[in-house]
């Protein structure tokens, strides 16, 4: 009896969506921090001033200016009280479990993508044609990020928890120096520093250079990084399987010396991807595919919508690909040798809405860092260093839900900003993954409806004659 009853309630619970423990997962952080900050802050904070300083500052005016330089031991009495070691060691975990997956998945997504292709020569336009498009609309996606996180600046209006004051802070590099760190001198000494662009660089040279050796070769090559990918897929998600709990420990950790009040900051930050990702997918792309191909768009997006459904659906590229596939060449017509080829690519290298959620979310966090750390400032130079990377991150990370958020890290190193912050984000981005993974999808079509239309490979009588729908195509 006693045992069916387990069973039964296993059951139940192992049916619960992984989004809904996530949720539970930060709700039960922010019980854990609150109470974690109620039972000790007052008490820790006198300790940490007495131990940096020696007094306890007697106006709230200098306790605010020299808040930042007690944080670090604020945060060791914290991790040193029972709640709170727990909290740091679970969420230190996460964030190991975290990292230890990008390298090798983003190694294996790259070189699988390029190795795909089987016939070099038929696809070198096509594939010259979508480099363009992958880049182009993911440049105007980061636009238009930026641009609506320096217009509405969200991290200034949010309250910044004070963080440990250490972090270095990298000198912004000259062009050569750029152009010189993304080539490897060693290819596995850049992947053991968890340097990104190099391996980027190296994969994707691996990759257009297994295409041109014997066919043997390549097929060995392919199914190697094959398995990898499939592995390190699992793998992955394996990780994200433990984010409610790593969540939660994250964000008890972070409210544990911050306070709730934190979390109303990422309401504004929310808001700004939103808005980014609405322009790009009702604007811009639409915009873009009726000037390359003088076709109706909106078309294109009704005939879709259960490939957008189940993107928003699943938050993962990749497990939709299989509806996109389907739908762009039996309801919109385009042949499989354009589709077949650049709707795979594009589920693991094109990635718009990732792209521009990784630009507002790292500068919300370096907004917020900025105003509270005068030794941290948000210079023109790290916003490119953010551009570059964010563009990076959206080709390196996987179509599934979560990677945007885990490659978040590489940015988040580069520029300096500590990891912890990653909390913040975490606890919104299930809706935000949902809603990228949209644009992320519909960039792959549009682009590859704009393809075929220049390859001449729509079938005219499948969509666009539908009804009389069509806005014909030019000549
Ligand atoms: N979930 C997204 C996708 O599959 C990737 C991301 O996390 O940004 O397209």
């Amino acid at each position: 009896m006693e045992t069916s009853r387990l069973k039964a309630l296993f059951d139940i619970l192992s049916k619960i969506k992984l989004h809904w423990w996530i949720l539970l997962g930060m709700l039960a952080g922010i019980l854990w921090g609150f109470y974690l900050h109620e039972a000790h802050y007052d008490v820790l904070l006198e300790q940490a001033y007495l131990e940096v300083f020696g007094v306890f500052p007697d106006t709230e005016a200098a306790a605010e200016a020299t808040r930042h330089e007690v944080q670090g031991e604020l945060q060791a009495l914290f991790n040193a009280t029972l709640g709170g070691s727990i909290a740091h060691g679970l969420a230190e975990l996460f964030l190991a479990l975290l990292r230890m997956v990008v390298i090798p998945l983003v190694v294996a997504s790259l070189i699988c993508g390029v190795t795909r292709m089987s016939d070099f020569k038929r696809l070198r336009r096509i594939g010259g044609r979508a480099a363009a498009w992958y880049i182009t609309t993911s440049f105007f996606a980061i636009s238009t990020g930026l641009l609506l996180v320096n217009l509405f600046r969200p991290g200034e209006r949010a309250t910044m928890p004070a963080l440990p004051s250490d972090v270095d802070i990298p000198e912004p590099a000259g062009i050569w120096d750029m152009i010189l760190s993304m080539v490897p001198p060693n290819p596995i000494g850049a992947a053991a520093d968890f340097d990104l662009l190099p391996v980027i660089f190296f994969s994707l040279l691996f990759g257009i250079f297994a295409l041109l050796v014997d066919d043997e070769h390549r097929q060995t090559i392919y199914g190697f990084f094959n398995a990898v990918f499939e592995i390190m897929l699992k793998m992955t998600l394996f990780v994200i399987a433990l984010a409610p709990i790593g969540i939660a420990a994250l964000i008890a950790r972070l409210l544990a010396t911050t306070g709730v009040d934190v979390l109303w900051g990422v309401a504004g930050y929310a808001a700004t991807v939103a808005a980014g990702l609405a322009i790009h997918f009702a604007v811009v792309l639409p915009l873009l595919m009726w000037l390359l191909t003088r076709r109706n768009p909106y078309l294109v997006m009704k005939t879709m919508t259960a490939t957008l459904v189940t993107a928003f659906s699943t938050a993962s590229s990749a497990g939709t690909l299989g509806v996109t596939l389907e739908q762009t060449e039996q309801r919109v017509g385009v042949d499989n040798k354009v589709g077949g080829f650049t709707l795979p690519l594009g589920a693991t290298l094109n990635m718009d809405g990732t792209a521009l959620y990784e630009c507002v979310a790292v500068l919300f966090i370096a907004q917020l860092y900025a105003a509270a750390n005068p030794e941290f400032t948000l210079t023109i130079g790290t916003q490119l260093i953010v551009v570059v990377l964010a563009l990076m991150v959206s080709i390196g990370a996987a179509g599934i839900p979560h990677a945007g958020l885990v490659m978040m890290v590489i940015i988040f190193e580069a520029v300096g900003l500590p990891l912890e912050l990653i909390a913040l984000l975490w606890a919104v981005d299930r809706p935000l993954d949902m809603m990228r993974t949209m644009v992320n999808v519909w960039s792959d079509a549009v682009g590859t409806v704009s393809i075929a239309h220049h390859e001449g490979a729509i079938d005219e009588e499948v969509l666009f004659n539908r009804r009389g729908a069509s806005i014909s195509a030019p000549g």
